[in-house]
């Protein structure tokens, strides 16, 4: 079967004269993977439908939202709900305080906290608030993590930047980046000496704990807790970045699953349920520096959004109610697909290994253990590419980059396992 994709083609010739790359956001351009990226009329359940009306699995969930599965009826209904009550009113209503209070129900870390509109702007002003508590400028991060795309965590980070292999993004200046120290994941002993280049200077070290961004890469047992050790004994802040593993790992995130108490967290993705949601927060000290209690300023038009805020109600609630059943499912249809897939790929002879924690893993093209960046980088992309082809001719849409991790939504079940394992076995071959 070879899929036709004519109203895709041409839709994208329209956003090619509109959109650089014809995309809002690169890696959905598909460069990397090669092949068409379809366009999409609507999605249900675990299933994308494109333009022309072919039918895939959904294994990127847009980036990690989607955890409950696409167009959920009560999320659905909630947004409809919020939305004839006025899609925006720029002054506070009660639906930041039920989103707030179920946040802090999951993760208690989260003791204040602001909502803005994207993990990116959580990521940027989660190392403002910490710069001006210490009054310390720079700020540690670890290759191949992803923080959004301010300025200052465009230094060797991950997703779309190591897809592309940009070291570093034009038109950050030097000055600019010069305060972030990009370091390698899983090496404490790099921390250390960075603390001791740079005494009483570094304000925060902010980090996927789980890392999503380079594809998927696990912390090596006792590393979470040697930096939270670390900082505290520094006084520099440990910032969390779950947006991606917030809502996903566990309900309280990586910070539940590892029994790790951050001073800031960052958390989007999930969180919003679909719409446009981050949010920032961790220790009430730390966090009442900001304005209007403190002198570090922070702002948004659309922040706590009467629609973003009730489609993260229905969706944390969910998970809330129902973390007992839906976290041991998902987890377990992770396995079944990861463990499944690699099992065809070792029987014909594809070397692959396979990086997986709860819901969200990555099949690395390379026989080598993966620890950090530099061993996700070996991996053979050309070889991640035609397998990703072959999988979306077989109606098995993977993230389309061998530097993200997948992930599983409550929609999906046996029968896709069985499909996906079916689709790779013709994909391997
Ligand atoms: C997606 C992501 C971000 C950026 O979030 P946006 O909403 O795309 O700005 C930041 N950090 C991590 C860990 C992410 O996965």
């Amino acid at each position: 079967m070879t899929r036709v994709l004519e109203m895709s083609r041409s839709l994208q010739r329209r956003a090619e004269g509109l959109f650089p790359g014809g995309v809002n956001s690169p890696v959905r351009a598909f460069r990397s993977v090669g092949g068409d990226a379809p366009f999409l009329e609507r999605a249900q359940g675990a299933y994308l439908y494109d333009a022309d009306g072919n039918r895939y699995i959904d294994y990127f969930g847009s980036w990690g939202p989607m955890v409950l599965g696409h167009a959920v009826p009560e999320v659905v209904d909630a947004i409809r709900y919020a939305a004839g009550r006025s899609a925006s009113f720029g002054a506070s209503h009660a639906g930041e305080a039920e989103l707030g209070e179920l946040i802090r129900t999951a993760v208690p870390s989260m003791e204040r906290m602001r909502f803005v509109s994207s993990g990116t702007e959580a990521t940027m002003s989660a190392i403002r608030v910490a710069r001006g508590f210490t009054r310390r400028r720079y700020v540690i991060k670890f290759e191949g993590c992803y923080h959004g795309h301010a300025d200052g965590l465009l230094v060797k980070a991950g997703s779309g930047v190591a897809t592309f292999g940009i070291p570093g993004s034009a038109g950050v200046p030097d000055e600019v980046a010069h305060f972030t120290l990009a370091l390698p994941y899983n090496d404490i002993a790099a921390v250390e000496a960075a603390f001791a280049k740079h005494k009483g200077d570094i304000a925060a070290i902010i980090l996927e704990p789980v890392v999503g961004n380079a594809g998927t890469l696990i912390p090596k047992a006792g590393y979470l807790e040697a930096l939270r050790s670390l900082t505290e004994a520094e006084g520099a802040l440990l910032i969390f970045d779950e947006v991606m593993t917030g809502f996903r790992l566990a309900l309280g995130g990586a910070q539940q699953r590892f029994g790790i108490k951050p001073d800031l967290t960052t958390m989007g993705k999930i969180v919003g349920g679909g719409l446009p949601v981050g949010v920032f927060g961790g220790r009430e000290d730390v966090m009442n520096m900001l304005a209007p209690l403190g002198p570090v300023y922070q702002a948004g038009t659309l922040s706590g959004n009467p629609l973003a805020m009730a489609a993260g109600s229905a969706t944390v609630g969910r998970l809330i109610r129902e973390a007992g059943t839906i976290y041991p499912q998902i987890d377990e249809t992770t396995r079944q697909v990861a463990e499944g897939v690699a099992q065809v790929a070792a029987d014909t002879g594809v070397r692959l290994t396979t990086n997986r924690l709860g819901s969200m893993w990555t099949w690395f093209f390379t026989p080598d253990a993966v620890e950090n960046f530099e061993d996700a980088a070996k991996s053979d992309t050309a070889a991640f590419g035609r397998f990703h082809r072959a999988m979306m001719e077989e109606g098995v849409w993977l993230p389309p980059s061998q530097f993200e991790a997948a992930f599983i939504g409550l929609a999906h079940g046996k029968d896709e396992v069985e499909k996906t394992i079916a689709a790779a076995r013709k994909a391997f071959v």
